[in-house]
């Protein structure tokens, strides 16, 4: 799949190739489960395109129900070229850099990339880690430039932590939380973390204790002495992944509101959890995450929060 392909210009075959995505051996009743009393209802007349019948349930849907590609008026090309170019992309899209290179209008580019990275939450909700495996937990700061003339604050005021955990040699989670850190980094450590696990930090005081929430063991670097990797004990990969977020967002984010963080986070841990496999692969991982996510792409910053 390189950027010739016809499935990004051509919308009848950027539906076959969502529709071989979703359903390889042929269309699944997106109502029922049905698979041998489908049919295809002829494009064109009065149907939409790609309109699909279930004699069983005598239900209708497209491959686009049930996804967050439903109810767009988007061509079909359009969307696959935007999830190619956001699942390859290392440093981020803009809305505004979609919204020049594919022909849309700004509003369009900034509702796909959304979209998008809904699609590209980890739904899957189990934890990282577990007996034998070892997590880096770290925090993050993200936003929050004062502006011209104002009084400088401090660090805590203007920028929203993140609170980031990532598996060595496997996926991250990055959760935007709030002050104080104290009590919010070993909950998300007690939300998101399998028993046994053996946690690596520094020595934020947030971090004391964690040995008695992951019933494992707990190594902690020693910054200040410029001890940075001991008998493997570091926090490298998960400052890597920190600086992934920092560099999309200086590159292709901008200004990130506290309420649409929690996705751009999502959408760099997606990368980051798929960055052994080739481009095409990427985009066909992003694609197949957007099932079953229509009623929840417009996540509140409450919810956000909870996440
Ligand atoms: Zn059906």
């Amino acid at each position: 799949m390189n950027l010739t392909d016809p499935i990004f210009t051509d919308e009848r075959k950027a539906r076959e190739f969502l529709e071989e995505t979703r359903w390889p051996k042929g269309p699944v009743c997106v109502h029922c489960g049905c698979v041998d009393k489908v049919y295809r209802l002829a494009d064109g007349g009065k149907h939409r395109d790609g309109l699909l019948h279930c004699n069983n349930c005598d239900g209708s849907f497209t491959v686009t129900t049930g996804t967050v590609m439903e109810s767009s008026h988007i061509p079909l090309n359009k969307w696959v070229i935007a999830y190619r170019l956001m699942a390859s992309a290392k440093k981020g899209i803009s809305a505004h850099q979609l919204h020049r290179t594919i022909g849309v209008s700004y509003k369009t580019a900034w509702f796909l990339c959304h979209r998008i990275r809904e699609s590209m939450r980890d739904a899957s909700g189990g934890p990282l880690g577990g007996s034998g495996k070892i997590v880096e937990a770290d925090e993050t700061y993200v936003g929050g430039k004062p502006r011209k003339g104002r009084p400088r604050m401090s660090r805590m005021d203007t920028k929203t932590p993140v609170a980031v955990l990532v598996e060595r040699n496997g996926r991250a989670r990055a959760t935007p939380v709030s002050h104080p850190l104290a009590g919010v980094l070993k909950r998300n450590i007690a939300a998101n973390i399998a028993p046994g696990t053996e946690m690596h930090t520094d020595e934020h005081k947030g971090y004391r204790g964690v040995a008695k929430i992951t019933g494992g063991p707990h190594r902690t670097v020693k910054h200040y002495q410029g001890e940075y990797a001991r008998d493997g004990v570091h926090i490298n990969t998960v400052e890597a992944w920190n600086a992934l977020l920092k560099r999309s967002i200086v590159g292709a984010f901008h200004h990130v509101s506290p309420e649409h963080l929690s996705r751009y986070c999502d959408e760099v841990s997606f990368r980051w959890d798929h960055r052994h496999v080739g481009d095409s692969e990427r985009t066909i991982a992003a694609i197949k995450g957007g099932e079953g996510k229509r009623l929840t792409y417009r996540r509140t910053s409450a919810q956000s929060a909870r996440a």
